[in-house]
């Protein structure tokens, strides 16, 4: 950060606060109103058009941290992703995704697009060369996801963010994965920074949001088309996701701490065919990851050794959880073949390395020593 900016846990705990004129309390109160005074106001205020005061004080924050103009709150990462989405793409254009995606998003664009004949391409790899490969005369949208969700894949980000400004395309990023403790897009030109703040935002598993942030003038072109679909988030969740943002910094550093440890022990476990982790020498994409994130973040996954069977090894687990989501402070794991790929198909599967036996893991807080001795005792029962 520079000197004349607030440090990132600075922003986490104060930014966006709304003073408590009233009764001075320490933090900001909740306004549930679903109706507000329209005569003689500034504001048109209305849940649905995403400016309650507290959507409007914790968008303050998420802008702050990522660098960026504005930002809105949804009702899930989803919601950010698919109202983002509709705000660039009319009928007729076409938009270059990177085939290592989230499969939600990966979804939404395979089932929704052809209804509103919008074009898609899902490139080759994550290469720059890909992206570029994959441009068309009406592309007008380029989405990456870097690290990617599973496979932690990384791709240069001011590489795409340049191919984009020189073909007058709109860049869009999910950065949910390193979330803004360890990335800052727009450090690297990116136009749009979009978060499932499901994950690290909320940090405590209790909480689905998503959030976009942007210039004001791709801020206004998305308000435009969300105020008609309408997904933003209730008001009193956006104060719980206001507390939890306010340790964001500090959670995510252990967390990020945890997974590079994590991440060399399993390495040289020999129950241990392959980690995917961009913290490590091993991986293809470490300089580049070094370059462009100032943490390598706190996902990883790894495969197990042949003949090792996923399911049970999860079974066996006694303090971490096999669990859907991420980002919790507590740690969790996953098989992205059974969850977050399971609409894909087998081939489709294959095509993009996701095994049966791949184990996706959010490393929490928890002691790191506590987590190897699970791990371990449920390599030892299968
Ligand atoms: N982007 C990424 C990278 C995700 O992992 C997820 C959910 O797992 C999403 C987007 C979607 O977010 P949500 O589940 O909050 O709708």
């Amino acid at each position: 950060m520079s000197k004349n900016k607030l440090g990132l846990n600075t922003i986490c705990a104060h930014v966006g606060e709304i003073k408590d004129e009233q009764f001075k309390g320490a933090v900001s109160p909740i306004y549930l109103a679903s109706s507000y005074e329209f005569i003689d106001v500034d504001v048109k205020r209305y849940p649905r058009y995403f400016n309650t005061p507290n959507q409007e004080y914790l968008s303050k924050k998420i802008a702050a941290l990522e660098r960026k103009e504005v930002a809105m709150i949804f009702g899930s990462g989803m919601a950010a992703i698919s109202h983002m989405f509709l705000a660039f793409l009319n009928s007729g254009d076409h938009i270059v995704v990177q085939n290592t995606l989230y499969g939600g998003t990966n979804n939404f664009i395979r089932e929704e697009f052809p209804k509103f004949n919008i074009e898609f391409t899902f490139t080759d790899g994550y290469s720059v060369e890909n992206f570029e490969a994959a441009i068309q005369p009406n592309t007008k949208l380029i989405h990456l996801e870097t690290p990617s969700n599973p496979l932690l894949t990384i791709t240069d980000i001011k590489a795409v963010s340049d191919l984009g400004k020189a073909n007058n395309i709109v860049t869009s990023i999910d950065n949910t994965f390193a979330s803004p403790v360890n990335q800052t897009p727009s450090d690297f030109g990116i136009d749009l920074i979009m978060h499932s703040a499901t994950k690290y935002f909320g940090g405590h598993s209790d909480i689905c949001a998503g959030a976009v942030t942007g210039s004001k003038e791709h801020m206004d072109k998305i308000w435009n088309v969300s105020k008609n679909l309408g997904g933003s988030l209730s008001d009193f969740t956006v104060w719980m996701l206001e507390r939890s943002m306010k340790t964001m910094g500090l959670r995510v550093k252990k967390q990020t701490k945890n997974a590079g440890k994590m991440a060399k022990w399993l390495e040289k476990n020999e129950a241990i065919k392959k980690v995917y982790y961009p913290g490590l020498k091993s991986h293809p994409e470490y300089e580049l990851a070094k370059a462009q994130m100032h943490g390598f973040g706190a996902m990883l996954s790894f495969e197990l050794a042949d003949g090792l069977d996923s399911e049970k090894f999860q079974k066996g687990l006694k303090l971490i959880k096999a669990s859907m989501s991420l980002a919790g402070v507590e740690s969790t794991v996953l098989s992205p073949a059974q969850t977050s790929h399971a609409l894909l198909s087998q081939e489709e599967r294959d095509a993009i390395g996701i095994s049966d036996g791949l184990i996706r893991f959010s490393v929490g807080i928890e002691s790191v020593k506590d987590l190897k001795k699970d791990i371990q005792q449920a390599l030892n029962t299968i």
